[in-house]
């Protein structure tokens, strides 16, 4: 393909630090004449500013661009006057509009990387989570009730097309996959809670129904959420593919995130049938923002997996391999011990990046 057009909403508290590094790397790892990068406002300073999250000029940019990349938005102080946050209405209404509705968090621990985990070794947790993006819990966000200072209420919705095509999003995936760690089998497991609500129960049934019209190659397994949490601490090497509803998975990538060094080595990508979005997997971290120590890894890996979501659906050899390379430079840095805060290092933002940016100019058998 000739050239991409990325837009970039840089966010809020590290945001603009992690975002500034990955758009770095990228121009970097694919030459800047094939992106084409536009920085576009939003998140809860703009709303500060301007009472807008999400301006409509930012909106139309991303739906017109081939890809959204996104440093994270929200600061805990901007609320509306319900109480909730403003700034997570960046993503939300992206996620809702353009439809973005497979979350995709890998969870693989690194060469280097020492798991707070007893025992486990690079490559022996090496999962995806799928989160369901556009329902769920979060599906009622803007829409809850509370009433006279006595009742809340927010109405978890499941339906049968969302729950389907994030149950074949995830399938496909184990398919792409090695399978898990533990036994090779590829496996998806659907984390629920159908012992106890009616929607989860649904989803589940969805979810088989799905494997039986067209999966069978792939083993189904199921988890209640609660018991999950325990098994990702005991036996992350035996999960190769989760599928969880919106809430549950954003729960339970935070815990998988933990177990991998953090939030700022997790990667994720929102991806829908005509878009793609791509974040790290944490928030805005006010308590470090500004100091120069956040960590870019996560938003570097995620913009690995916007080049490799962009090579595949343009057929660009050109962009798989940039992703490759950034892959491995991260590797490299590991191994060469450039590591940041959160990490066990002292490495700062900007010390990472510039190691990165070498690493992709090393010869690649050094590298490697
Ligand atoms: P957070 O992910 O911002 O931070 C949790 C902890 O992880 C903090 O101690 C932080 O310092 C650390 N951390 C996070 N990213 C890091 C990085 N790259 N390098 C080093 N350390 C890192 O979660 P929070 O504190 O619950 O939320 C802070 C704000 O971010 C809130 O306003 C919240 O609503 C928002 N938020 C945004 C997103 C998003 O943009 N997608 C996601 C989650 C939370």
């Amino acid at each position: 393909m000739s050239t991409c057009k990325i837009a970039v909403i840089d966010g809020d508290g590290i945001g603009p630090e992690v975002c500034q590094s990955a758009v770095r790397v990228l121009r970097e790892a694919v030459g800047s004449c094939k992106l084409d990068f536009e920085l576009l406002p939003g998140g809860a300073g703009h709303y500060r500013k301007t009472g807008k999250v999400l301006p409509e000029e930012t909106f139309t940019a991303c739906a017109g661009s081939h890809a959204i990349l996104h440093g994270a938005a929200g600061l805990p102080d901007v609320r509306y006057p319900d109480g909730t946050e403003a700034g997570n209405d960046l993503h939300l209404d992206l996620r809702f509009r353009l439809d973005l509705y497979a979350n995709v968090r890998p969870i693989k621990l690194l060469p280097n990387v020492r798991s707070p985990l007893n025992g486990v070794t690079a490559g022996s947790i090496d999962y995806v989570i799928v989160r369901e993006n556009t329902e769920g819990l979060y599906a009622s966000r803007g829409g809850g009730i509370r009433l006279r200072g006595e009742v809340a209420t927010d109405t978890l919705v499941i339906t049968r097309k969302g729950t389907e095509r994030v149950a074949r999003f995830a399938f496909n995936l184990s398919r792409q996959r090695n399978g898990a760690p533990k036994d090779g089998k590829r496996r998806l497991t659907v984390c629920d809670k159908a012992n106890i609500l009616r929607s989860y129960s649904f989803f589940r049934s969805v979810c088989e129904e799905v494997w039986k019209e067209n999966f069978q190659d792939i083993e189904i397994d199921y988890a209640y959420v609660d018991a999950i949490t325990v098994h990702l601490i005991k036996n992350p090497q035996y999960y190769d593919v989760i599928v969880a509803e919106n809430m549950f998975g954003d729960i339970i990538s935070d815990l998988g995130a933990g177990t991998i060094g953090g939030l700022g080595i997790a990667p994720s990508s929102e991806i829908g049938d005509d878009h793609g979005l791509f974040q790290g997997s944490h928030g805005s971290a006010p308590d470090i923002a500004g100091l120069g120590i956040a960590s870019p890894l996560a938003t570097i890996l995620s913009a690995k997996m916007m080049l490799e979501w962009l090579a595949d659906r343009h057929g660009d050899g050109h962009l798989s391999d940039a992703a490759n390379r950034i892959e491995t430079a991260v590797n490299s840095v590991l191994q060469d011990r450039v590591l940041p805060r959160d990490l066990g290092g002292t490495s700062t933002c900007e010390e990472i990046t510039v190691a990165v940016i070498r690493a992709l100019n090393m010869p690649r058998a050094t590298a490697a």
